[in-house]
């Protein structure tokens, strides 16, 4: 699909091509991505594209279309020395008030998806929704994905944090990962080769983006039955999980033998709140911003979680929620 917008007339201000509208309004500044029709835009607030809607924002943004454009991206931000940080959904993000230095490169817009009714496989553009394909699948009566209609990410954040519920996660159906190195060349990854655990995977902290993802299912079904099933996940996490506000969905990771969210509850903390953050009275592993937060509210209050559970429970908790930028 193209995007349809008037291009901006482009002039040179100090080494960067910058739009003529740019001039007059600072955060309004934007560049042409080189060789390709793509802006990068500057100033971007990243409290609007994650989940939390809290965060500063981008130096820089840029949401590429095709492949091509994903290389361009990385070959600007190489050339201008910037660091770059990967943004699915935004929906496993905590970014900090003072935003984020360098390039962010959003996936959302590399959605492409091909199904092979022969085999059962899909293969999926990073930025697609997790949701979007368990009804898609649901649909053609392909069982595998009923577990992840209540996860508000993308296909690649799901690759990256081994996203799972009720039983399912994303390692059990994958075929394959393509991946874009830092170098530029491309690598194709088996689920073995990612070293999966629970809501781990060696993608985790590395300048490695996934871009499309093959995954297995199992065709045949009959749809109907499929989508109820789907249905049936999703209300059941409706019920159990406050769906109404702004959240990470589980902050912590479960520790062993513990769920974090009990250790949270035991030690009082349900509804306890730093500024506009409250820990959910639903579930206590999440955090919602309840209108005003910012991300030091969030910070602070994980850090005041984790001690108050180290101090009852001497465990300390691991967050699942990634924690980017400067605090
Ligand atoms: C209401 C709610 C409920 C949730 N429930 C669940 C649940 O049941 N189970 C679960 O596992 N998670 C759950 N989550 C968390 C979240 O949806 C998942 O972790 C999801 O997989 C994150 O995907 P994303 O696209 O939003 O990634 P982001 O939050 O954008 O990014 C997460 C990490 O992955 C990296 N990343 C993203 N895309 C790529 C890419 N293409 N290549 C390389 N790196 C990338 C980012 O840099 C970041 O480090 C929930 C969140 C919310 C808000």
């Amino acid at each position: 699909m193209t995007l349809s917008y008037n291009p901006p007339k482009l002039t040179t201000v100090k080494g960067l091509t910058l739009s003529s509208q740019s001039m007059l309004k600072p955060s309004a500044y934007q560049i042409r991505l080189p060789g390709t029709d793509c802006l990068i835009k500057a100033h971007i607030p990243l409290a609007t594209l994650t989940s939390f809607r809290v965060g500063g924002p981008a130096e820089w943004y840029v949401a590429p279309r095709t492949y091509e454009e994903l290389q361009a991206s990385f070959e600007w931000a190489r050339a201008e020395g910037l660091p770059i940080t990967f943004l699915g959904a935004g929906s496993n993000l905590l970014v900090s008030d003072r935003g984020l230095p360098g390039l962010v490169i959003g996936t959302r817009r590399l959605r492409q998806t091909q199904f092979d009714s022969a085999t059962g496989q899909v293969t999926v553009g990073a930025g697609a929704p997790l949701p979007r394909l368990a009804w898609q699948v649901a649909a053609q009566g392909w069982q595998g994905m009923e577990w992840a209609v209540g996860i508000p990410g993308t296909v690649g954040g799901a690759v990256v944090m081994n996203a799972g519920a009720q039983g399912g996660c994303t390692a059990d159906s994958l075929l394959n990962a393509h991946v874009l190195l830092p170098d530029r060349t491309t690598r194709i990854f088996t689920p073995e080769a990612l070293s999966y655990a629970y809501r781990t995977s060696t993608l985790q902290g590395k300048n490695w983006l996934v871009t499309q993802a093959t995954f297995q299912l199992e065709p045949g079904a009959d749809p109907t039955q499929v989508t109820t099933e789907t249905s049936m996940h999703l209300n059941q996490r409706r019920a159990t999980q406050p769906y109404h506000l702004p959240s990470c969905g589980s902050v912590f990771r479960n520790p062993n033998h513990y769920k974090a969210g009990w250790l949270i509850e035991k030690v009082g903390l349900k509804g306890y709140q730093i500024g506009g953050a409250q820990i959910a009275q639903r579930h206590a592993n999440f955090i919602l911003n309840c209108g005003g937060a910012n991300a030091n509210d969030i910070f602070q209050l994980i850090r005041y979680a984790q001690q108050a559970v180290n101090h009852q429970w001497n465990l300390w908790l691991e967050p699942e929620v990634q924690i980017l930028g400067e605090f």
